[in-house]
C-alpha cells in the first residue's frame, strides 16, 4: 500500500487474495488494511495538504496533473491488463476506459487555475465582498469493482484540482489497478502523502468513512453500502459525495429509428456484460412497435460472443465474482417462478465455466416485481409496455433509482419534452451510456448525492468562504445585521 511516499505491508502483517473471475484463480495476495492503517494515511494525507501540496499554486498542481495524464496514457495497456485479470471484464472495455481517463486529468488541470470565487455587488457603498472555494482537506474516497481506476480519477482529478489530498480504498475484489495506478502517480513527481492507498475490506471503509481526518467521503458503489456510508459520516458532518447504482429506463417511441435503437438497447444492457451503475436495465417500449423492437434486440442479443475477456472478439465476459452470479441467477429464478417469459437467455452459458450469463431479455413482467424494481448487475433486461407519453414517464419514474435514461424517438420536441420530465441524472436522446469529463454526472433520489465531472465536481471539493472587506472605517450599530 502506498501511505506517505512509502510502500508498506498492513500493520497486521494480513493479506487477502485476489482473484482472477475468468479463471477463478487467485493471481495476486493484496494487503488486507485496516483501521490503524487508514489512520496513518490520513495522518500522512493531512501533513501533505497543511505542508508542500498545500503550498503550491494552483497552476504548479495542474502541470502535475497533466504529467499524470500523459503517464496514464503511455500505460493505458497495463492497467487495462491489470484490472480485466482483477474484474473478469473485457479488456477492449478497460482499454478504452485507461485510455480516456487522462482526459480527466487534463481537463481538471486546466480548471485549476480557473475555478475562482467572485465578487459579490454589495448594496453598501462601504463593503467589499468575495467569496474563495477553498480546498474541503482530506478525501476519503471508497471505489467499486467494476471500473476502479476510471471511478477513482472522476473523485482524483477535481480533488486535485481543487487543492485536496486523498486517501482511497477501492475494493477488496479489484485492489491491483489501483496499487499499480499509485506508481504512477508517484513517478509524475507528487510530494509524498497527497495520495494514499490503503487497500482492505469492509473494515477499511468504515473506518475511513468514520475518520474524523476525513473531510470528505467521495464514494461509489450499492445504494445499501452507501446509506452505511453516510451513516458513518454524518457523526463528524463529513461531506459527502455518493454515487450510487440505478435501474435506468431506455424508453423506445414508436417514431424512432428502430436500428438506432436497438442498438442503444443493447448497448445500454449487455455493455460490459451489465455491470454499471448506468446499465439501460428497464426497456420502455410502445406498444404499436413492442414485437418489431424485441424480434430485432432479441435477435442480436443470441449472438452476442461470451468468452475470454482478454480476447478482442468477446462481447461479454462473465459476471465478477460467485455472489454477484449467485445473485443473478437467483432474480432469474424468481422471475420464472414469478411467470415472466424469457425471450432470450435466463440461463447460466452451458458453453463456459466460470460465472457467464446468456444476455437475459424478459417480458411479462409487472412493474412491481423484483426484476422490474431492483438493481441487477447483470445482462437482464427488464421488459414493460406503455401506449402513451405520459404512461411511458409514470413509467420511467416509478422506481426509487434516478441515476440516467435514454430516449428514442424521430421527434425533437418530444424528446425534450420527456427528457425535461424524467427524473434522471444523466438523460441521453437518441444515445446511450456517454460519459466526459465536462459533463456532471449522478443521481436523483436514491442513485446518489452530489455530481461528478464538470464544475459541479470541483464545487464538490471545496468549502465556500464569504469574505467581507469595510472598506471605510465605519462605526456600525452593534445590535443590527442588516
Ligand atoms: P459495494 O457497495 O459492495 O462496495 C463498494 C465499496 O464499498 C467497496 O470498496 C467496499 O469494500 C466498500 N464497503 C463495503 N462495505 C462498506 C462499509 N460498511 N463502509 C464503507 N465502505 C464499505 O459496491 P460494488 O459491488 O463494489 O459495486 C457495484 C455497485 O456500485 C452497484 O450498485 C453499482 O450501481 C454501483 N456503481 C455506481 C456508479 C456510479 O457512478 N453511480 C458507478 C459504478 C458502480
Amino acid at each position: 500500500m502506498l501511505i506517505g511516499g512509502d510502500w508498506v505491508s498492513a500493520q497486521s502483517g494480513k493479506v487477502f487474495p485476489s482473484e482472477n473471475p475468468y479463471v477463478g484463480k487467485v493471481w495476486a495476495n493484496v494487503p488486507d488494511g485496516g483501521a490503524e492503517d487508514i489512520d496513518a494515511a490520513v495522518v500522512a494525507a493531512r501533513s501533505a495538504f497543511e505542508g508542500e501540496w498545500g503550498a503550491l499554486s494552483a497552476q504548479a498542481r495542474g502541470k502535475l496533473m497533466l504529467r499524470l495524464g500523459d503517464l496514464i496514457a503511455e500505460n493505458a495497456e497495463e492497467i487495462a491488463r491489470v484490472e480485466s485479470t482483477d474484474n473478469g471484464k473485457l479488456y477492449k472495455e478497460m482499454l478504452a476506459q485507461a485510455q480516456y481517463l487522462p482526459e480527466w486529468l487534463y481537463y481538471f488541470a486546466g480548471v485549476a487555475d480557473k475555478f475562482g470565487g467572485e465578487v459579490i455587488p454589495s448594496e453598501r457603498a462601504n463593503f467589499h465582498i468575495y467569496t474563495r472555494h477553498e480546498p474541503i482537506g482530506v478525501i476519503g474516497a471508497i471505489t467499486p469493482w467494476n471500473s476502479p481506476v476510471l471511478l477513482l480519477g472522476f473523485k482524483l482529478a477535481p480533488a486535485l484540482a481543487a487543492g485536496c489530498t486523498m486517501v482511497v480504498k477501492p475494493s477488496e475484489h479489484t485492489p491491483a489497478s489501483t496499487l499499480r495506478f499509485a506508481q504512477l502517480f508517484e513517478e509524475a513527481g507528487f510530494p509524498p502523502g497527497v495520495f494514499n492507498v490503503v487497500t482492505g475490506g469492509r473494515d477499511a471503509g468504515e473506518a475511513l468513512s468514520k475518520h474524523p481526518g476525513i473531510n470528505k467521503i467521495a464514494f461509489t458503489g450499492s445504494d445499501v453500502t452507501g446509506k452505511r456510508v453516510m451513516q458513518a459520516a454524518a457523526e463528524n458532518f463529513t461531506r459527502v459525495t455518493l454515487e450510487l447504482g440505478g435501474k435506468s429506463p431506455n424508453i423506445v417511441f414508436e417514431d424512432a429509428d428502430m436500428e438506432a435503437a436497438a442498438n442503444g438497447v443493447i448497448a445500454g444492457i449487455f455493455g460490459a456484460t451489465g455491470q454499471t451503475c448506468m446499465a439501460g436495465s428497464r426497456l420502455l417500449v410502445q406498444s404499436s412497435i413492442k414485437e418489431e423492437l424485441l424480434e430485432k434486440v432479441a435477435a442480436r442479443a443470441k449472438t452476442i460472443k461470451l468468452g475470454d475477456p482478454m480476447d478482442m472478439a468477446t462481447e461479454m465476459g462473465p459476471m465478477a465474482t460467485r455472489p454477484q452470479f449467485e445473485k443473478v441467477m437467483g432474480i432469474i429464478d424468481r422471475a420464472k417462478s414469478g411467470g415472466a417469459r424469457f425471450v432470450s437467455g435466463g440461463r447460466a452459458s452451458p458453453d463456459h465455466d466460470g460465472f457467464f450469463i446468456e444476455a437475459t431479455i424478459v417480458d411479462d413482467i409487472t412493474a412491481d416485481m423484483e426484476i422490474a424494481k431492483d438493481e441487477i448487475f447483470g445482462p437482464v433486461l427488464s421488459v414493460l409496455t406503455f401506449d402513451t407519453e405520459e404512461e411511458a414517464i409514470q413509467l420511467a419514474n416509478d422506481t426509487r433509482f434516478g441515476l440516467a435514461a435514454g430516449i428514442w424517438t424521430q421527434s425533437g420536441q418530444r424528446g425534450t419534452r420527456v427528457a425535461h420530465k424524467v427524473r434522471a441524472g444523466t438523460v441521453w436522446i437518441n444515445a446511450y451510456r456517454v460519459v466526459a469529463p465536462n459533463v456532471p454526472f449522478g443521481g436523483f433520489g436514491h442513485s446518489g448525492i452530489g455530481r461528478e465531472n464538470g464544475f459541479d465536481a470541483i464545487r464538490g471539493y471545496t468549502e465556500t468562504k464569504a469574505v467581507w472587506v469595510e472598506l471605510t472605517g465605519a462605526t456600525r450599530d452593534p445590535f443590527n445585521i442588516g
